[in-house]
């Protein structure tokens, strides 16, 4: 199944992870990667799951490695004592009967006793969830959709760049590109369409596209391939890995970018010359934290409250602002400043 372990050090963002270990299960089809980055027995390691139709395992591997540590830096920047870590399945082909797919997962995740928390990513639903948390305690994102908590934190993180960048926070008569329009971009759209004055949009999936068009008749669509071209304010990454790469920043027009999907960089050079273009890049883990901000106090508290939540994700902005602040004065860019205070954080506590 693995293709070859010995790649597994090669692979770029292995930074010396606690875990990396891969599951199988012959009766269900069940097959992936659980990566663990950070954590140890007092902090467990906080990532969701991911399905997805990896064209390899190699490839599956190298999510999980990279969304783990990514994880860490999300953790560390909205100040929580956890980990980084992450699973992926691969879909593979049809998947038989879901439900026992996720139910061999969930025994796979209660072998780590509690030290390696988790939820949902791309390819689960709040309903899977639901599924997984009958088989494993481990499951988290029950009580509140943490879905929407990504998309206020998301929306704050824009409040800041558009204020960096157009002197006020308000977003009337913005417009916008949102690549990837599932849980997340959805969510997005519903926050930005009131005053928005143009959202364009693509995503693979035509289902979700026809929903979500059926929901707000005034968005655009226009193919995958055309996203990056657009000439809006601020572009949304919402979708999965990498889009932000060496070919697709040439074609930039942009003067934000600032979105919720995780590793949107192909690397972290890709911040350094996006920079250089003049377009401000909101590092994604500093966006997006809004979710695990939200699982996070699900897991700490046995009263869970929305109005504590929605107070802490509002420091992303606090965050994110300080982040830019720094930028500007080290004239380094925010990626570089942000990857400094989270390592220095992580580091620290595991
Ligand atoms: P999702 O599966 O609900 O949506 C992803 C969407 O992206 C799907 O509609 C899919 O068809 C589309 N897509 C995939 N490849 C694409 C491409 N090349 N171009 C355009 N569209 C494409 O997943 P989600 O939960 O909305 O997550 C989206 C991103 O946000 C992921 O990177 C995820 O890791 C990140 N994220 C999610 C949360 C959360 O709360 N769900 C929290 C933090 C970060």
């Amino acid at each position: 199944m693995v293709d070859d372990l010995s790649k597994i050090k090669k692979i770029k963002a292995f930074d010396n992870h606690k875990l990396v270990t891969y599951i199988n299960d012959n009766h269900t089809g069940l097959q992936g990667f659980i990566a663990i980055h950070r954590g140890n027995s007092k902090t467990p390691a906080f990532g969701a799951t991911r399905i997805w139709k990896y064209s390899s395992s190699l490839e599956a591997l190298t999510d999980a490695i990279r969304l783990a540590r990514t994880m860490s830096f999300k953790a560390a920047l909205a100040g929580l004592k956890c980990g980084g870590a992450k699973a992926v399945i691969i879909e593979a082909g049809q998947i038989g009967n879901r439900k026992e797919l996720l139910k061999s997962y969930a025994e796979k995740v209660n072998f780590f006793g509690g030290h390696f928390i988790t939820g949902a990513d791309v390819g689960i639903s709040q309903n899977d969830v639901r599924i997984l948390r009958r088989f494993s305690p481990y499951f988290v994102g029950v009580k509140a959709d943490p879905v929407r908590f990504t998309g206020l934190g998301l929306l704050y993180a824009i409040q800041a760049c558009v204020k960096e960048v157009f002197a006020s926070e308000s977003l009337d008569g913005r417009s916008f590109a949102i690549q990837g329009v599932g849980k997340v971009g959805s969510e997005l759209i519903k926050l930005v369409y009131p005053n928005a004055s143009k959202i364009i949009v693509a995503d693979i999936n035509k289902e979700t596209l026809k929903n979500v068009k059926k929901r707000y008749p005034k968005i655009k669509v226009v193919s995958v391939d055309k996203i990056h071209n657009q000439k809006v304010d601020i572009f949304s990454p919402c979708a999965l890995s990498n889009c932000l790469n060496t070919e697709s920043i040439k074609r930039l027009k942009f003067s934000i970018i600032v979105g919720g999907a995780n590793n949107q960089l192909e690397d972290d050079t890709i911040a350094e010359k996006i920079y250089h273009k003049g377009i401000l890049y909101a590092p994604d883990y500093v966006v997006n934290a809004g979710g695990l901000i939200s699982v996070y106090d699900e897991y700490q508290n046995k009263n869970y409250r929305i109005k504590r939540v929605e107070k802490k994700i509002s420091h992303i902005k606090d965050t994110l602002e300080r982040i830019l602040e720094h930028s500007k004065r080290s004239n380094k860019s925010p990626l570089e400043v942000a990857n400094k205070i989270a390592e220095r954080y992580f580091n620290s506590i595991t």
